[in-house]
């Protein structure tokens, strides 16, 4: 049995549409290579600078959407 803990807090408020990221699976020199955990999606290597800016970093350990599994889900954003 399911714990009945699945709340209606949550039931009011717009549901966000989930998506999919693809996650660092190896990093270089300026270039970035990321793969999607779900389908597998190699994005290949991908420029992307490295600057000492954390946030930059940041963006990439949070990873970019994945074009595969973001267009079965949300075909009209
Ligand atoms: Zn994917």
């Amino acid at each position: 049995m399911p714990k009945p803990r699945q709340g209606k807090l949550f039931d009011e408020l717009p549901r966000a549409p989930r998506i999919w990221r693809m996650h660092v699976n190896d990093a270089g020199d300026g270039c970035c290579q990321f793969k999607c955990r779900r389908c597998g999606h190699d994005s290949g290597w991908i420029k992307w600078e490295w600057p000492v800016n954390e946030n930059h970093v940041g963006k990439a350990r949070r990873g970019i959407p994945c074009p595969n599994c973001n267009s079965e889900k949300t075909e009209s954003q």
